[in-house]
């Protein structure tokens, strides 16, 4: 984690989406004390799917952790209390604004990012065994093919917004079009019907439904009042949907490491004792006895 810092540093736009590990809290909250912290809302699902809570609220938890607005959250917490008393204060002791999207503050997006640490998981799960140097190898060479086959996807994408993206965008704008919207001022729009009416703010990209704002891409009644005011789809989307920002990603090139002989090693690393990892003992094992291990530095 403290690598990582080096690389992006801390900033309160910064979010992290965990598995509510112990460890990662206590990295996050003492190397990133700017950035904000919240649970994967699959992984809480997990949790109550083994604790053996009913179907009907695990139903309804999906619903309180996706929805956008806090009075709907309210609404649905409190027929999950209703239906089983015990997932709600499992729900409670878990935070409600750790994994609720209406509560937490913060940029979460709407995309399900924990597949990378999944795939991740699945890659390594044979080579952990792996003496360290092919463990290093087979992910140096994983990640090698996976950024080729990335890279190629995303520079084919001829698309202003990365395809995924540009199709969301496209829905959206066709459930806008069913919408009626006039404008209020220059900034703010009313979209929908009596009881129904969202008020979109193009000052700072928000709408009453709290989409716009949460997910960085207009909602339904942002497309149906751009349209109205002549406004650019585009220019209402986070940058980070870009096909640009997605090439970006995939740009560097993950080389093979050359042969040993060409090595060019810079005298601090030359000097370095390299013990081994500190890990974890299996029971009844002894511990390493450090004096045994080669400590010399490497070979000039
Ligand atoms: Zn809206």
């Amino acid at each position: 984690m403290s690598n990582l810092k080096d690389l992006i540093g801390d900033s309160v736009e910064l979010v992290f989406v965990s598995d509510r590990k112990r460890s990662i809290e206590r990295a996050i909250t003492h190397l990133y004390p700017l950035s904000r912290h919240c649970c994967c809302m699959w992984h809480v699902e997990k949790n109550l799917i083994q604790r053996h809570f009913n179907a009907s609220s695990i139903f309804l938890f999906k619903q309180a952790a996706t929805t956008y607005r806090v009075e709907e959250f309210e609404r649905l917490m409190g027929q999950i209390r209703r239906v089983s008393e015990r997932c709600y204060r499992y729900l409670e002791k878990a935070s409600f604004s750790f994994w609720s999207r209406a509560l937490f503050v913060g940029d979460r997006y709407n995309i399900m990012t924990n597949n990378n640490a999944e795939s991740l998981n699945s890659m390594l799960r044979h080579a952990r065994s792996l003496p360290i140097t092919f463990l290093v190898e087979h992910i140096r060479k994983t990640m090698q093919k996976w950024f080729y086959e990335r890279r190629t996807n995303a520079t084919t994408c001829s698309t202003i917004l990365s395809s995924r993206m540009e199709n969301e965008l496209q829905t959206t704008f066709e459930a806008g079009t069913r919408l009626r919207a006039h404008e209020l001022t220059n900034s703010l729009t009313q979209v929908g019907i009596s009881n129904d009416t969202e008020i979109v703010d193009f000052s700072d990209n928000t709408c009453t439904c709290h989409e716009f704002q949460l997910n960085r891409m207009p909602c339904a009644h942002a497309t149906r009042g751009a349209t109205l005011s002549g406004k650019s789809l585009y220019n209402l989307c986070s940058p980070y949907y870009t096909s640009e920002y997605w090439r970006g990603a995939y740009i560097e090139v993950i080389y093979p490491v050359t042969r040993e002989v060409d090595w060019v090693v810079p005298n601090e690393i030359l000097g370095t004792h390299i013990l081994p990892p500190i890990v974890r003992r299996p029971p009844g094992r002894p511990p390493h006895d450090v004096s045994e291990l080669d400590t010399s530095p490497l070979p000039k």
